[in-house]
């Protein structure tokens, strides 16, 4: 099988879906790949390390997309690209099918097989292809050092021979796998670290980082299925807000990663709790892709409202180009671990992570999820 990696043409996206050290271990498994020149500059991969790893170099996109059966992206593909592709071959990439199901539909015009990165089930054996997880990871810790590189001050305490600086307090909302990773990073910095999320389940989790877990009893659970949140009623978010709002005026940087999966992203920091908080504050809204979880951010945007800088910055992974891309890459040869056998695709639907991947199979949609999705759209 041959898979090919085009260079990423979406703005901003400096990641590449296979980086050398992947390609070598393919190669192994009879697995060869075909990199357009240049794919892996941005992410600090040159050619020269490609070819070393036994990757073909082509000249252009076309090249790749006519000599390769598989094409592994990392955004999901512009028309322009897609017009490249043929009846019968695959197609890789972050689809966000749910966020966009009629996307979905050119692909199946198109009588392709596509599979979405950010469709893996988040189960036990699926961990190692668990590409939402690898990225989470990285914008969690990339949050933390925008507000630390935005604020006006130290994040520990400092004794000096000019006295003492306090520690600024952090304030996670939103515990999943990008807000732990905020947390511990906060807290190596030396900042005072408390983190909310309304799965109560993460507290231990948040506690076993050295942070102090925030309790807002909303009287039930907010935990919704599959590990994930489950969104909560009009009352319930205004309850919520309330509570944090005073207690965010106490607060020096706040980092928010609330999702929950399909929907628009919860408003948690309210306009008045912005206010409140003292000048050089800072916000991260790891959410603003999905509308922000602050209600004065501005998505892609970093603006200041009343001396609190927010940040609504997209695409925090790709601002880590080169290790957003390992991880990547690793989660890609994990997930080629499953649907390649003896050299050849095989999409065996009784795997539930075939199922879970697979959202367009040469030409028919066959994802449960994007279907019920595309029949609300119509209805
Ligand atoms: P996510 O990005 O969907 O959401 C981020 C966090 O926001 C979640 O912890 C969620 O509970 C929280 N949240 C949602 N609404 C909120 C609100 N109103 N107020 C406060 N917090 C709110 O989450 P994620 O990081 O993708 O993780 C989701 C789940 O998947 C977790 O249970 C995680 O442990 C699980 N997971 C499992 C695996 C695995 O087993 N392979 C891998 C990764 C994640």
């Amino acid at each position: 099988m041959v898979i090919g990696v085009p260079a990423e043409t979406a703005a901003g996206e400096r990641r590449v879906a296979l980086v050398p050290e992947t390609i070598a271990k393919l190669a192994k498994s009879g697995i060869s790949a075909i990199v357009e020149r240049g794919a892996g500059t941005a992410s600090a991969f040159t050619d020269d390390a490609y070819e070393a790893a036994g990757a073909t170099l082509a000249s252009d996109a076309a090249d790749v997309y006519a000599k390769a059966a598989f094409i592994a992206k990392v955004a999901r593909p512009s028309d322009a690209e897609l017009a490249l592709m043929r009846p019968g071959q695959t197609l890789l990439a972050f689809l966000a099918p749910l966020g966009d199901p009629q996307s979905v539909e050119k692909y199946a015009a198109q009588k392709i097989t596509a599979l979405s990165m950010d469709a893996i089930p988040r189960t036990t054996r699926a961990q190692s292809m668990d590409a939402l997880s690898s990225q989470a990871n990285i914008g969690g810790y990339k949050a933390v050092l925008l507000a630390a590189a935005a604020s006006p001050r130290f994040l520990p305490m400092l004794t000096t021979s000019a006295g003492t600086i306090k520690a600024q307090k952090v304030f996670v909302i939103g515990a999943g796998v990008a807000g732990l990773r905020a947390i511990a990073t906060a807290k190596r910095l030396g900042a005072t670290v408390s983190g909310y999320d309304t799965r109560a389940a993460v507290k231990e989790q948040v506690q076993s980082l050295g942070a102090a877990f925030v309790e807002i009893d909303l009287g039930i659970s907010g935990e919704g299925t599959g590990g994930y949140a489950r969104a909560l009623s009009d009352e319930e978010q205004a309850a919520q807000q309330r509570i944090l709002t005073r207690y965010i005026h106490t607060i020096d940087i706040v980092i928010t990663t609330a999702a929950v999966p399909g929907r628009k992203a919860p408003v948690l920091v309210s306009e008045a709790a912005v206010r409140g908080m003292r000048p050089g504050s800072v916000i991260v809204d790891l959410a603003a892709e999905t509308g922000g979880n602050c209600a004065l951010t501005k998505p892609g945007e970093t603006i200041e409202v009343g001396g609190v800088t927010i940040i609504g910055l997209f695409n925090l992974p790709s601002s880590m180009p080169s290790d957003a891309s390992t991880l990547y890459s690793r989660n890609i040869a994990a997930l080629l671990g499953v649907i390649v056998k003896d050299g050849a695709l095989v999409l065996d639907e009784s795997d539930e992570i075939v199922r879970g991947t697979t959202i367009v199979r040469d030409g028919t949609i066959v994802h449960e999820a994007t279907n019920a999705a595309l029949a609300r759209s119509r209805s």
